[in-house]
């Protein structure tokens, strides 16, 4: 089998404990299914700056660039909230993204059933919620320029955020999603404000227009995205695949986070263009939760958002999507046997730590 680098990067926090869930898992594979992973190791975020003074270094960027795919953990902490804000911690993230040219974000929302019950909302709103959000992460009104605030010298001030996206902005992210779409229910729904923004009129169009012209089997609808809010809320159940611009993306994909539960089961992959040789992507896989500093060293983080986000590298990167779904299997299978982390169980219950959980959905993914 064909070798398939990983560049890893766990980071700060309890980056390096759920990362090493992860390791354990490569290793059972590399040595029970020949998997053939590679991995180097690398620094980012705080512990980067520590060692180099700044939140990744020129030599992990490069090992990054020429990975298959970047492993990512969290980074930040107390420790280095007054350092200088270019070698913030955050900064080798963003670094990431924009030297690996992410511009696609997928955020998967799913309800284990063994959870549903934990939901803020009722269980039969949320029990075998499976839905994709795709958000355009390089572009739109976090990037638009002008951005300022302008002394209007009356004792006035100005704040000015510009949202902006050209055509083949949209058109890419409209592609990834459509792409995703087929290997699921074949359903997107495109979210934007057509009816007050100009960028909003925009989307709707390239969207209608790249579903004509390469996607017209996929089933294609739009929402205005206040109303995707809602019925997000109401009836998750009717979504599959979601794609919508920075700022939309940001919020509906944390409120569409919250309907399954807690921080430590969320995973995220960040997806480039396809290379025009090889047809490979660059990609970073990371979970949604940060470092975690309250519970650092315990041995008590989730791995799970991890280890999920792994099995999303395994789909996107190395098209072992069998592998992937036994592993998502793996998780609920573990999480059906009652295993529960502190931060998915309920109060009395009986808790496991991060290595214990790692190694039950190891095992399981074993057979
Ligand atoms: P956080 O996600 O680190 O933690 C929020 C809460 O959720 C905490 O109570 C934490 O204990 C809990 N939690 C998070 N992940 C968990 C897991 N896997 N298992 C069990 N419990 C879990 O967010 P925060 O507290 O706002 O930020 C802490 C630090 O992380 C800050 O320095 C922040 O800048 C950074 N951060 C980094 C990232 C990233 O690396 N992508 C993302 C968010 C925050």
């Amino acid at each position: 089998m064909a070798s398939k680098k990983l560049f890893l990067l766990a980071g700060d926090g309890i980056g390096p404990e759920a990362m090493a869930e992860v390791k354990k898992l490569i290793s059972a594979m590399n040595r029970e299914m020949d998997a053939g992973f590679e991995t180097e190791e690398g620094l980012v975020g705080g512990c980067a700056y520590d060692a180099h003074g700044k939140a990744i270094s020129e030599a992990d960027m490069a090992r990054a660039l020429a990975a298959d795919a970047v492993l990512f953990g969290a980074v930040g902490g107390p420790k280095w909230d007054t350092v200088a804000y270019d070698v913030r911690p955050e900064a080798g993230l963003l670094r990431l993204r924009k030297d690996l040219e992410l511009f696609a974000n997928l955020r998967p929302a799913i309800c284990y059933p063994a959870l549903a019950g934990s939901s803020s909302l009722k269980r039969e709103v949320v029990e075998g919620l499976d839905i994709l959000i795709v958000r355009e992460l390089t572009g739109g009104v976090y990037f638009g320029e002008p951005k300022e605030i302008v002394d209007l010298g009356n004792g006035q001030k100005r704040a000015i955020d510009t949202q902006v996206y050209d055509t083949f902005e949209i058109e890419r992210i409209g592609a990834v999603a459509f792409e995703l779409a087929r290997t699921r229910s074949n359903k997107v729904c495109s979210m934007e404000k057509n009816n007050v923004m100009k960028s909003g009129v925009l989307w709707k169009e390239v969207v209608a227009a790249t579903h004509r012209a390469r996607y017209a089997d996929v089933e294609l609808s739009h929402m205005l995205a206040d109303a995707g809010g809602m019925q997000l809320v109401r009836w998750p159940k009717q979504f599959d695949v979601i794609v919508t611009d920075n700022l939309f993306g940001d919020m509906l994909s944390d409120v569409a986070a919250m309907l399954t539960g807690s921080l430590g089961m969320l995973p995220s992959a960040s997806l480039g263009s396809p290379d025009p040789l090889t047809g490979k992507r660059k990609a970073l896989y990371e979970p949604v939760h940060g470092s975690a500093p309250d519970i650092t060293g315990q041995g008590v983080a989730n791995p799970i958002a991890m280890i999920a986000s792994f099995a999303m590298c395994l789909r996107y990167s190395f098209a072992m999507a069998p592998e992937a779904d036994r592993l998502e299997a793996a998780i609920a299978a573990v999480l059906d046997d009652g295993l529960r982390t502190s931060d998915i169980a309920p109060p009395g219950a009986a808790r496991v730590g991060t290595a214990a959980m790692g190694d039950a959905i190891i095992g399981k993914f074993l057979g």
